[in-house]
């Protein structure tokens, strides 16, 4: 494995940033149920994350941001998880284009420098929209139906993207499109011009607070040169270092999902006192099994992650098949973890007023993102038979 130059850190301000997580995190929890239940907008907690400058704590140094890692931003997206996961994506996505960047200089200087520069009195919320009703993700190859038409001033783009995480707050979308002579690329929009609506169609069972609805183009203006990767080979094409950030990030936000039910289990086992048994559930055997199973995988699981990112952030280029098999433990852990709490309780667990199920069907969520079960399995079985 290539060893790549260490990363420049200001590790004093990353620090003093995330000193400020657990009360970030606190305020989260406090508003999550209600999001879950009316589906709104976590738009106080997106705040509270920006007040304490986690939105761009992996913008590099060379930017003017702390530079902070892969292992802080797998430390952040844990945390805010554990919180509130539909925060946490939407803040994982601005994370991501950033670690992205400050590794791999995705973007030309000029464009990065106006995507930073542009600052007003929102939080600067960026993120790709990839995928399309009738083609699904790009990442499994096709073309997109959304298409940039070429005019004097630069383009104009027509489509629909759905799944579009953060939609309502999105300062900047990314938008990967196909022009006229069939070359894609990655469009970057301004989230305030015109010809783009919004469809509230995400009624999801999980992250029902993410805000990813359908987001509508219609002519939307978009300047000359304000394209990463046009004429790129395929949507399934990512930029270098992609999948690191992707990977562990995505894989430690659901980590947390995981703790935060772990953490109301143990609570209720310590609480709950059968008339029939005299003392609580955590005194039983039974439950010592369901509680070690539990741990076991988690404790295994933030291992693998916290390595990895250790390993990235030291300048080790790590295989995209090698941190694909670190989600894939990572999101069967987590699963496995809020399923066993829910199959040890019965009742408690299912009850609206109890946050179980709402974990449960939040920690479902992990599976969706690409890369999904199926592509990580057959790389690593294709890396392995050494075809
Ligand atoms: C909470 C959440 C937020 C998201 N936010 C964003 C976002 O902001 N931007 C964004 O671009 N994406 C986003 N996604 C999309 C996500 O990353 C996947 O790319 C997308 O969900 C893929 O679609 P699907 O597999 O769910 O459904 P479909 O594409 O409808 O596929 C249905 C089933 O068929 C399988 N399948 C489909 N095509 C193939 C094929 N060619 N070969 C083999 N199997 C196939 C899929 O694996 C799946 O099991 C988000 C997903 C979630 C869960």
């Amino acid at each position: 494995m290539s060893v790549l130059p260490v990363y420049d850190t200001d590790t004093a301000e990353i620090a003093r940033r995330l000193d400020r997580l657990p009360d970030v995190v606190a305020e989260l929890a406090a508003a999550a149920a209600q999001h879950d239940l009316d589906g709104s907008y976590p738009i106080e907690g997106i705040a509270a994350v920006h007040r304490a400058g986690l939105l761009t704590a992996t913008v590099a140094t060379r930017y003017g941001g702390p530079g902070a890692g892969v292992s802080d931003a797998v430390t952040i997206l844990r945390e805010l998880g554990r919180g509130d996961p539909s925060v946490a994506l939407i803040v994982a996505l601005t994370l991501i284009t950033h670690g992205v960047q400050a590794r791999s200089g995705r973007w030309p200087d000029p464009l990065y420098r106006r995507l930073l520069d542009a600052v007003d009195d929102r939080p600067p919320l960026v993120n790709e929209l990839r995928v399309e009703p009738e083609l699904g993700t790009p990442s499994r190859g096709g073309l997109p139906a959304t298409v940039a038409r070429r005019t004097e001033a630069g383009w104009l783009l027509s489509g629909r993207k759905i799944y579009s995480t953060g939609s309502d707050g999105l300062r900047w979308m990314l938008v990967f499109a196909a022009t006229e002579d069939g070359e894609t690329g990655t469009f970057v929009v301004d989230g305030d011009s015109p010809g783009i609506s919004i469809e509230r169609t995400w009624d999801h069972l999980g992250l029902r607070a993410s805000a990813s609805h359908d987001v509508i183009f219609a002519d939307t203006p978009v300047p000359a040169d304000s394209v990463l990767e046009l004429g790129g080979a395929s949507g399934s094409v990512r930029a270098s270092g992609h999948q690191v950030w992707n990977n562990l990030g995505l894989a430690a936000l659901y980590l947390g999902v995981a703790g935060a039910a772990r953490d109301w289990f143990l609570t209720f086992l310590k609480e709950r006192v059968p008339g029939s048994l005299g003392k609580p559930l955590a005194t039983l055997p039974r439950f010592h099994a369901v509680v070690g199973e539990i741990e076991a995988g988690l404790l295994g699981a933030d291992e693998l992650l916290t390595s990895l990112a250790a390993r990235a952030d030291a300048g080790e280029e790590l295989a995209p098949s090698r941190v694909g098999a670190a989600k894939l433990v990572a999101n069967h852990a987590a699963i496995e973890a809020v399923e066993r709490a829910v199959a040890a309780i019965g009742n408690p667990a299912l009850t609206r007023h109890n946050p179980l199920q709402r974990h449960l069907r939040d920690v479902l969520c992990a599976r969706v993102h690409f890369p999904q079960d199926d592509v990580i399995l057959s790389m690593i079985g294709r890396e392995t038979l050494g075809q």
